[in-house]
């Protein structure tokens, strides 16, 4: 009798992987860890438990660096084997030579942003693939990084401005606006792997199509031109069958972008906007160097609210500019009143290393800066909170994010004036009705009870 012979199946190789950074590092996050997956390569959620960790940094302001710099660090100590990707990966250190390579010699590879076939190229050389890749195992809707309700967008790269505080597109580049027919089967991907929630990003959505001169595309065998109107109505179209919500980021005040407002009030899309306005006062726009810094804001977004009463818009500021007068700062804080931004950020305005801005004439103390963020805020608040307080009593369409011991003890969840991580919650009260179940990733109607602070308290019914 021959003795049997068993064939082991070969080792699964592990990949750590650390996301940093803003929503469009996550989405380029998904899309290698859904390469990975897709040829057979497993995740693991400690370094040690790793053949080869992935860092996907940030570098936008020096916190960010810091953060990315750290975690390279400790990844190399606990693993040793490290690649690294993202904003980052694309900066250069004083002396000209890559920032990241300087500060850690020992990583094995060292790629910019948007870099899949860059990264895989570096763990096949270092990590080489197992021999039957499971293609099969990977969701059509691809690995998400989120609750799986909800998922990032992108739609493009980089950036045609040269805003003067920002240095994003020295690191990611002028504006490449995917085809739009990938956006839409990515899309579709999505909704049918059971998002509710799509959310669209990019540096700059309004000018999305500008680079191709809004080529016409093609969808499921029908044109379609690489347009954000002609986009965002087809995102919707693909939302509408799955009770679906697409919400749009990073959306200039250009005067086409007037032509989305009735695709909000006919809800299609969800009638809010995110437009980082960063200021009011024509001259810091100007000093900023702005897109649609000639645009006449506060009227523009009453326009808007006309053409859409139900309009809620976010947005984030700068307090604190170089040359920022007192006058200046004041208009600043009135733009908030008179436009009643719902949802306003604020930063104090600091340093980029290599930004322009660096170069402006009348930079502020910084306890001046810090000064103008508190007094911006304290005024913002008081906008939103009194904006809230309208919801009370009202009914709203509420997606639940978590719902302990099956919603019995309540959730919590966001409306459309909500988006995830960055504005508030509805806090979702325990039902009434005993027959009623809050479900993660599903909606539920609320009848709004309270607002407290940036949040508001609904009843399930
Ligand atoms: S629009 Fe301005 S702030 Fe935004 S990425 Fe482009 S240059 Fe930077």
């Amino acid at each position: 009798m021959s003795d049997a012979i068993t064939v082991s199946p070969p080792a699964t190789p592990k990949v750590g992987f650390v996301s940093l950074g803003c929503p469009k590092a996550l989405t380029d996050s998904e899309l290698i860890l859904t390469q990975l997956s897709a040829e057979g390569y497993a995740t693991s959620k400690t370094y040690e438990g790793a053949d080869l960790v992935i860092v996907n940094t940030c570098g936008f302001i020096d916190d960010a660096v810091k953060e990315s710099l750290d975690t390279i660090g400790e990844a190399l100590a606990a693993n040793g084997k490290v690649i690294v990707t993202g904003c980052l990966g694309a900066r250069a250190a004083e002396g000209g030579g890559n920032m990241v390579r300087e500060v850690h010699p020992s990583v094995l590879a060292v790629t910019g942003p948007h870099a899949t076939q860059e990264v895989m190229d570096a763990v096949h050389a270092h990590l080489p693939k197992p021999h039957d890749p499971f293609v099969d195992l990977v969701p059509a809707a691809g690995i998400k990084l989120t609750p799986k309700h909800y998922a990032y967008l992108k739609i493009s790269e980089g950036c045609n401005h040269r805003c003067t505080f920002c240095i994003i597109p020295s690191m990611r580049g002028d504006l490449v606006s995917r085809p739009v027919g990938d956006v839409l089967k990515e899309a579709r991907a999505l909704f049918e792997g059971g998002v509710k929630e799509l959310l669209v990003v990019s540096q700059d959505t309004s000018a999305y199509g500008v680079d191709t001169k809004y080529r016409m595309g093609f969808f499921d065998g029908r044109p379609v031109k690489t347009r954000m109107l002609e986009l965002v109505q087809a995102l919707g179209e693909l939302a509408a069958p799955h009770g679906a919500w697409v919400r749009l980021h990073y959306v200039y005040p250009y005067p086409h972008v007037d032509e989305v407002l009735p695709l909000m009030a006919q809800g299609l899309v969800l009638p809010y906007l995110d437009v980082p306005f960063q200021h009011s006062h024509p001259d810091v726009l100007r000093r900023m160097k702005r897109p649609a810094s000639g645009e006449r804001n506060l009227e523009r977004i009453q326009a808007w609210r006309a053409a859409c009463p139900e309009l809620v818009v976010r947005s984030t500021f700068i307090a604190g500019f170089p040359g920022e007068t007192e006058a200046e700062f004041q208009h600043l804080l009135d733009f908030v009143r008179e436009a009643q931004i719902d949802r306003a950020g604020c930063f104090a305005y600091s340093p980029v290393e290599g930004a322009a801005a660096n170069e402006l004439p009348g930079m502020l103390p910084q306890a001046v800066r810090e000064e103008r963020r508190a007094r911006f805020m304290e005024v913002a608040e008081q906008v939103s909170a009194q904006r809230l307080q309208r919801r009370v009593g009202a009914t709203m369409q509420v997606l639940v994010d978590s719902a302990p011991a099956l919603g019995r003890k309540g959730g919590v969840g966001r409306s459309y004036a909500d988006a995830p991580e960055i504005d508030g919650t509805v806090r979702l009260l325990p039902p009434e009705k005993i027959s009623k179940q809050l479900k993660v990733g599903e909606f539920t109607r609320a009848r709004i009870v309270a607002a407290e602070g940036h949040d508001l308290v609904g009843m399930p019914v």
